[in-house]
């Protein structure tokens, strides 16, 4: 690693003002399970001059019920967010998506606000300096995308633009199925953000001086199953290659609402709208379920070694209609 200033930061207020100091040159560590690799793997363009340890804020790792609506700090980690017995109870999603990340060491260091700001796993990107990296590309604000014309297999069959990296995060999927917002802190105040607008091709929507600070997830109403399934190569520890997260109200056995959310497959948690639509205001039968695993996947355009991933997310996608319906 190279040499870096180091600050504990003991508010949010604090961690704004430095990062705002250091206009960009500096990083935000939580808990520090992908920032660290990317420091010693020295990822980025500009290696930064300082770091501001978010882990000296006291108090911004709460799990709490604020009337209808769930409020998570951005340092919860995410064993914490997957063992919670209101998340096990009414937000089966999110525990579920916290759970499938990592091992149990990684889960107990990584922040919710750290899963939702990490890094891509683009293997062009990640390509560390002690084996011939770094290597220049589009994200990196130097030459093209390398995944459209090199190994693709992992990477978006669906909305690349330019940089086809997939979006890595576990719970940014889960959120989006559960119409959460991410608030956003900085010295001039606070903004809110759903998660599909919080990202965008070539990274994420936070600007200089700007922390995640919380998590805001409306109840969904009773009657409402949620589901997450996860396709990985390895069962233990393996980032997804498709995944589904699922919010689906039924009564008396027709769908009355639902969002289908697709990770993995783009830049950006993908809402299968065309697959909500669907399936909204019909009985859930296998057919149904078939119908809107098609549409969800109806604006795919796989590159030259990826289309297996068009099949895989029909199939989660029909599964987790199924299970819910
Ligand atoms: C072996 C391994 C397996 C993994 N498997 C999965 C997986 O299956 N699914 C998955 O989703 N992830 C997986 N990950 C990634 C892991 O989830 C992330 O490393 C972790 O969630 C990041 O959280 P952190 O608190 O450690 O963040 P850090 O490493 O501290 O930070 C990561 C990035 O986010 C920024 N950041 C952190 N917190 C904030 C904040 N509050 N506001 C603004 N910026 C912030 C940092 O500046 C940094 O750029 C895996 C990682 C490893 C090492």
């Amino acid at each position: 690693m190279r040499k870096f200033r180091h600050f504990d930061a003991h508010t949010i207020d604090e961690a704004c003002q430095l990062l705002s100091k250091y206009q960009g040159r500096a990083k935000f560590n939580a808990g520090g399970t992908d920032l660290l690799s990317v420091l010693k793997g020295d990822l980025l363009p500009d290696y930064p001059e300082a770091i501001i340890n978010g882990k000296t804020i006291q108090g911004l790792d709460y799990i709490r019920e604020d009337g209808d609506v769930l409020r998570i700090g951005a340092l919860a980690r995410l064993s914490d967010i997957a063992g919670s017995p209101v998340i096990k109870e009414r937000y089966k999603v999110l525990g579920e998506t916290a759970l499938s990340v990592g091992s149990p060491q990684i889960r107990n260091a990584a922040t919710i606000g750290g899963n939702l700001c990490q890094d891509t796993r683009c293997w062009y990107y990640r390509y560390p300096r002690h084996i011939g990296g770094p290597i220049q590309c589009l994200r990196k604000g130097n030459g093209p995308c390398l995944a459209v014309k090199g190994d693709n297999r992992y990477h978006a069959i669906i909305g690349g633009k330019k940089c086809f990296s997939v979006c890595p995060s576990d719970t940014a999927v889960a959120l989006t199925a559960l119409d959460a917002k991410i608030i956003i802190a900085s010295p001039k105040g606070e903004r809110s953000v759903a998660p599909e607008d919080f990202y965008n091709p070539l990274g994420n929507a936070l600007k200089v001086g700007e922390i995640v600070k919380e998590i805001e997830i409306p109840a969904s109403p009773p009657g409402t199953g949620q589901r997450y399934l996860k396709f990985t190569l390895r069962r233990p520890i393996d980032f997804a290659i498709v995944s589904v997260a699922a919010v689906v109200a039924i009564k008396d056995k027709t769908c009355t609402g639902a969002r289908i959310v697709l990770g993995a497959v783009a830049p950006v948690p993908y809402r299968a709208k065309a697959a909500e639509e669907a399936i909204t205001g019909r009985p859930i039968k296998e057919n149904l379920a078939s119908e809107g695993a098609g549409k969800a996947l109806k604006d795919a355009k796989p590159l030259s070694m990826n289309g297996y991933k068009v099949n895989i997310a029909r199939a989660l996608v029909k599964r987790v209609i199924m299970e819910l319906g």
